[in-house]
């Protein structure tokens, strides 16, 4: 039997990137999955994949944005599969890059009500749902390098990504009694739609000449590599581990 056989899994950003590949993992593991995003077509296409490989999916149409689309996530997991073991938040956009004299309320906006206020927002329910289950699980929210480091340019995205810290950290303290552990992954460079964005405004010299050699592997890392820390994470391998984070970033943040 697999090591995740008769659990439940939801996956926020799983049309792409880390969220995707994190989705066929938990399936892979036997976990039946649900996975949410914005784009239909992609999170069709996900769940068709998920059951050619013998799996079980579901997916629903959300904005992790807007608390109704987020409570309405919950409920199709709980109406669909009947509880909730594995939460991972990982939706998430690198929003404009600006100096501080030029970056927009607007803009700033943005990045802070998907990357921190989804995640909180998704906590909210998905620690009900949990709660009414009464059966404890564990949520993974996605960070980044940029959770600890700054750049410049990226204040929005870094303060919502250092944002992620304390939201973990108070709301694990706050779920452990229940037997629900909450942890960060940090990830890297890692090789998707966003990095290849990323990559375009540093600017393809800087980025192979000036950040890459700074990574112990010398190398992105693969976004299937992020989601075994994940499935680790919420399996009970991981059963004396929360309120923590995990930095799989070939080395990066210890070499700068
Ligand atoms: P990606 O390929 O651009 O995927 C981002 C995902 O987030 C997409 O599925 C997107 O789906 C979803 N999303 C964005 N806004 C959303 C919203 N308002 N509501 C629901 N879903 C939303 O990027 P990725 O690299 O996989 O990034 C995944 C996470 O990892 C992000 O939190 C990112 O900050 C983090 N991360 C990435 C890297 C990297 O190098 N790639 C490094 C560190 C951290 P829709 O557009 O369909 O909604």
């Amino acid at each position: 039997m697999s090591i995740m056989s008769n659990k439940v899994a939801l996956i926020t950003g799983a049309s792409s990137g880390i969220g995707r590949a994190t989705a066929l993992a938990f399936a892979a593991n036997g976990a039946n999955v649900v996975v949410a995003a914005r784009r239909e077509d992609e999170l069709a296409s996900l769940v068709a994949e998920v059951e050619s490989q013998g799996g079980t999916a579901t997916f629903v149409k959300t904005d992790v944005a807007v608390s109704k689309d987020v409570e309405r996530m919950v409920a199709h997991t709980i109406d669909t599969y009947g509880r909730l073991d594995y939460a991972v938040n990982n939706a998430g956009i690198e929003g404009e890059w600006a100096g501080i004299t030029d970056l927009t309320e607007d803009a700033w906006d943005r990045v802070l009500d998907i990357n921190l206020k989804g995640a909180f927002l998704c906590m909210k329910y998905e620690a009900r749902a949990m709660l009414d289950c009464e059966h404890g699980g564990a949520m993974v929210n996605i960070g980044s390098v940029n959770s600890f480091l700054g750049f410049p340019t990226g204040s929005a995205y870094v303060t919502s990504k250092h944002g992620l810290i304390g939201l973990t950290t108070s709301v694990s303290a706050e779920l452990a009694p229940q037997g629900i552990r909450v942890n960060l992954v940090c990830p890297g460079f890692i090789d998707t739609p966003m990095h290849h964005r990323a990559r375009k405004i540093v600017g393809d010299e800087l980025y192979d000449v000036g950040l890459i050699p700074n990574v112990h592997l010398r190398r992105a890392g693969r976004p299937e590599e992020i989601a075994r820390s994940v499935v680790f994470l919420c399996s009970d391998e991981a059963s004396y581990i929360t309120g923590t984070t995990l930095t799989p970033d070939g080395g990066y943040t210890l070499t700068i």
